[in-house]
């Protein structure tokens, strides 16, 4: 079979990553069906057979998920643990149901072991329990990371699971309450300069993450595909960065850096997941991420011109 006869299937399509693969999925040689809500509602079994079977991909790349920043994890852990599990559960079977051979799941750094040693890699993964802020979620996705496993032991299929760090960048979720923290300050940051209010981060600031730029991953998502082979890989840039660095570099674009306040009464959350991307190195020496002050710029950027755009998510 030559590249230009594979089908491949991407759920959650309409979202940050799905977006920056569809950008460059004309480079690759394979035929491509994008999935977001309106096609297909994951969470529901008969629905997703059928779509699965009327489409017949040969690989699918699973980013569908319900996520959401710190906060939107504390206060609706039922709804992450459901919607996940759900979603998770029917795209997984209905591949197997047709025959799908190789499958590429989305995970985080966010679910490793809390209590942990540093830095994080992939054999780590079920060693202890997550962060208690976003454990509902986190046992939903280590729940697939098993059940690709169990496929793979028992009917030699390749279903692989990626664990990016923090992912951004242009059509995010800029949500004030739900969104992760870059694009919910991108938004924050943009209200306070309107109103010559102060710029209120959450938290002590002090928190350290990695970011991984959305186009990045997504090349590397597809660059994946023939590399990948039953196996976790972490997806993330080696730098580390506090969250006031981020709200300085933000506030920057926006000329309002010293207007910042930290709002020490709201959850830091998991003080640090530092992760360690050896083995992606080893597999990619070449890769070049985008600096975090360029990606930062563009999704800024984005934000103020697409700010009254009705798709803007937000
Ligand atoms: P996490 O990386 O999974 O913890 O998720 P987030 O992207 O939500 O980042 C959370 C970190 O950013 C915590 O330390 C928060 O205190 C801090 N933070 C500061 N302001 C905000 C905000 O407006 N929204 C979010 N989600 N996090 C914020």
């Amino acid at each position: 079979m030559n590249y230009m006869s594979k089908t491949i299937l991407v759920t959650g399509a309409s979202g940050l990553v799905g977006t920056a693969i569809r950008k460059i999925a004309p480079l690759y040689g394979y035929k491509f069906v994008f999935s977001g809500s309106k096609d297909c509602d994951l969470t529901n079994y008969e629905q997703t057979n059928a779509y699965f079977n009327k489409e017949r991909p040969d690989i699918v790349i699973h980013l569908a998920a319900c996520v959401g920043g710190l906060y939107k994890n504390m206060n609706n852990k039922v709804q992450m643990l459901e919607q996940n599990l759900l979603i998770n559960f029917n795209v997984l079977k209905c591949c197997h149901n047709i025959g799908v051979h190789q499958c590429i799941c989305v995970l985080s750094t966010c679910i490793f072991p809390d209590k942990t040693t540093y830095p994080i890699d992939e054999t780590m993964l079920h060693n202890g329990p997550p962060h208690f802020s976003n454990d509902a979620y986190a046992y939903a996705k280590r729940m697939m990371e098993i059940h690709c496993s169990a496929y793979n032991e028992q009917y030699g299929t390749n279903y692989s699971c990626i664990i990016p760090c923090n992912i951004y960048g242009p059509n995010d979720n800029y949500s004030l309450e739900d969104g992760h923290v870059i694009p919910s300050l991108i938004h924050k940051c943009y209200l306070a300069k309107q109103q010559c209010a102060p710029f209120e981060v959450r938290g002590t600031g002090a928190p350290l993450r990695q970011f991984i730029f959305a186009q990045d991953l997504a090349i590397l998502i597809l660059s994946c595909i023939d590399r990948l082979k039953r196996e976790m890989l972490i997806v993330s840039p080696s730098e580390e960065y506090s969250i006031k660095d981020v709200a300085t570099m933000i506030a920057r674009e926006y000329s309002y850096e010293d207007k910042i306040v930290f709002n020490s009464t709201y959850s830091d959350g998991q003080y640090k997941k530092t992760a360690n991307n050896a083995k992606l190195i080893e597999i990619f020496p070449e890769f070049k991420f985008t600096p975090i002050e360029e990606g930062i710029r563009e999704s800024v950027d984005y934000f103020r011109y697409n700010y009254s755009n009705p798709n803007c998510r937000k």
